[in-house]
């Protein structure tokens, strides 16, 4: 029988709700995954709960704004604090929503300081107002000037509800932006832990407003409220997301789904290779986006490699536990764990084999399912083209290389990709030849994903635009270009013809050329 946290009571986690803009009194039941217990009534918000609260995130706005980005660090410092002073609490509220073990759990908290403290050193530099030259050497100049874009609608999944919902949250904040954040229904209680965190630091109040209801119903008033959208989840409803923006002439930043290809060379360490492919394919119950759900192994390795892994599987604690013992915890939801058994049974039925898993745990809680591993999956099989999104990975053999890389390629999406060689030179050049917005070389994920200094995001059906790096807070500003001209040079001056001017213009782009002027 699993205990939920002591934390936890009732009290807490209504005065987390009591957030949430929901005139209309309607509600939605998010439950405890391990027991299916109520945990709240999560009030949904309607329409006009949304057009109000973007109306009072614009006027908190107007204040956060007009500090100085000094000033709006100091609030992100102190935010950083907080975070980590009350991570163990935000770690049971993770798991409570998402079935997914403690250790897990943990790390997705971590991808907050971690992301605050990246951008508290960077933001500086990268909202300063920038000098360019301008046209006429000397007598011109440019400044550009960031500002912010007002109301940013921030849509998240429930795979990491904290990390996702919270962490682009941030950097949308230090631009000087209102937050509309819209979590899944099943996972918003640690968002919503994370805000008042985030009040408690000092931001003012109403400026991020919690909006609560299912997608189709409210992401139509969202981005009619909002001038920009970052939207984490499924590759088909980021085709949604992204026509909504273009409706209402937003920008938009999607980062969807992937199928993501694990390559291990023939001169790969095979037990680093299997350890970190236990984390590919099973962590998170094979619930995050950058997870392996093909594994592509050379030829003359093959055999071992396969042996090595299921062994290791099948001795895999996958337990409903508050503690750090678990390896794999629950899928999130009974609805979801149907999915992954229909691409399972499909594939069995289709002729795939099981190696190891296949089968729902109901002993262990409503919506378990073991780590599976297949072999023979085909491409006219659910779980051979699409993403199954849980703890199944297929084993494909490859004799060459070109036909390992051909492999991995062989997908719609591009989100991440892993390559496994001692050779870090040639890894590198295999890593270039992987269509792919993340390559992570000897590592599955981790690697590229916690650089924050470094774009992340998808190519092909995986996304548009990236979190992260520089453009992770660029692109919740608009540039404006504010151009000097000391003296209205530009033109034919006193009597001087049109063809003098012109022959004059001709000659002095030849010099600017030349001496790199212009
Ligand atoms: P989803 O697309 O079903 O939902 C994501 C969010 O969008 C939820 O909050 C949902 O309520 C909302 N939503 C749904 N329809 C909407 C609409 N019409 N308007 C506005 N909002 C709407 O995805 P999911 O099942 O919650 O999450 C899993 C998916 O997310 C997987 O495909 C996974 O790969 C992807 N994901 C991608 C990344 C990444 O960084 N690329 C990270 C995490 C998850």
């Amino acid at each position: 029988m699993t205990t939920r946290p002591a934390s936890l009571t009732p009290e807490f986690l209504d005065s987390l709700v009591k957030r949430v803009p929901g005139s209309t009194g309607n509600t939605w039941k998010l439950t405890e995954v391990y027991t299916g217990d109520l945990l709240v009534e999560l009030p949904q918000s309607s329409e006009a709960d949304i057009v109000k609260a973007s109306a009072d995130a614009r006027a908190a706005q107007e204040i956060w704004g007009s500090w100085s980005v000094k000033k709006r660090l100091g609030v992100m410092k102190k935010f950083h604090r907080l975070v980590i002073d009350n991570q163990m609490l935000i770690t049971d509220l993770i798991q409570a929503e998402s079935g997914k073990n403690r250790r897990m759990a943990f790390e997705e908290s971590c991808d907050i300081p971690m992301g605050t403290s990246h951008y508290i050193k960077r933001a500086p530099k990268l909202l300063k107002d920038s000098k360019h030259a301008g046209p006429v050497p000397f007598l011109s100049n440019s400044t550009e000037v960031r500002r912010p874009k007002g109301v940013v609608a921030i849509i998240a999944p429930w795979n990491f509800p904290f990390a996702t919902g919270v962490s682009d949250t941030i950097p949308a904040l230090i631009a000087g932006n209102a937050v509309l954040l819209k979590p899944d229904n099943k996972t918003a209680l640690s968002p919503l832990f994370g805000i008042q965190l985030l009040e408690e630091a000092g931001i003012p109040p109403g400026l991020v407003q919690v909006i609560c209801g299912e997608g189709p119903d409210v992401g139509g008033p969202m981005l009619a409220n909002a001038n920009y959208v970052m939207f984490t989840g499924s590759t088909a409803t980021g085709r949604v997301i992204g026509e909504l923006a273009g409706k209402n002439l937003i920008g938009a930043c999607l980062e969807l789904g992937g199928k993501n290809p694990m390559l291990v060379l023939e001169d790969a360490n095979i037990d680093e290779a299997v350890h970190a492919a236990l984390f590919g394919s099973f962590g998170n119950s094979g619930q995050i986006c950058m997870h392996i759900e093909r594994l592509y192994i050379h030829d003359s390795i093959y055999d071992e490699f396969r042996d090595k892994f299921v062994a290791e599987t099948q001795k895999l604690n996958v337990s409903a536990a508050y503690d750090f013992l678990p390896d794999m915890g629950s899928l999130v939801s009974v609805d979801h764990k149907d999915r992954v058994v229909s691409h399972v049974e499909d594939a069995k039925a289709k002729g795939a084999k099981v190696l190891t898993g296949g089968n729902a745990r109901p002993d262990l809680g409503p919506a378990f399912f073991e780590p599976t591993i297949l072999e023979g999956v085909t491409k006219d099989m659910l779980a051979g083209a699409t993403e199954t999104f849980g703890p199944v990975v297929g084993l494909y053999r490859f004799k060459t290389e070109d036909e390992g890389i051909a492999l991995a390629n062989d997908t719609d999406y591009g989100l991440n990709a892993s390559v496994w060689s001692k050779d870090l030179n040639h890894a590198g050049e295999v890593a270039r030849r992987i269509d792919s917005g993340n390559v992570n070389i000897n590592d599955i994920l981790a690697t590229a994903y916690a650089s924050k200094g470094t774009p992340s995001g998808g190519l092909k059906q995986s996304g548009v635009g990236a979190r992260h790096g520089d453009q992770g807070l660029l692109k919740y500003t608009d540039a404006q270009n504010i151009g000097v001209l000391k003296k209205q040079v530009m033109g034919p001056q006193g009597k001087q013809t049109y063809d003098a001017y012109a022959k004059q213009t001709q000659t002095s782009l030849k010099i600017m050329r030349k001496t790199r002027l212009r």
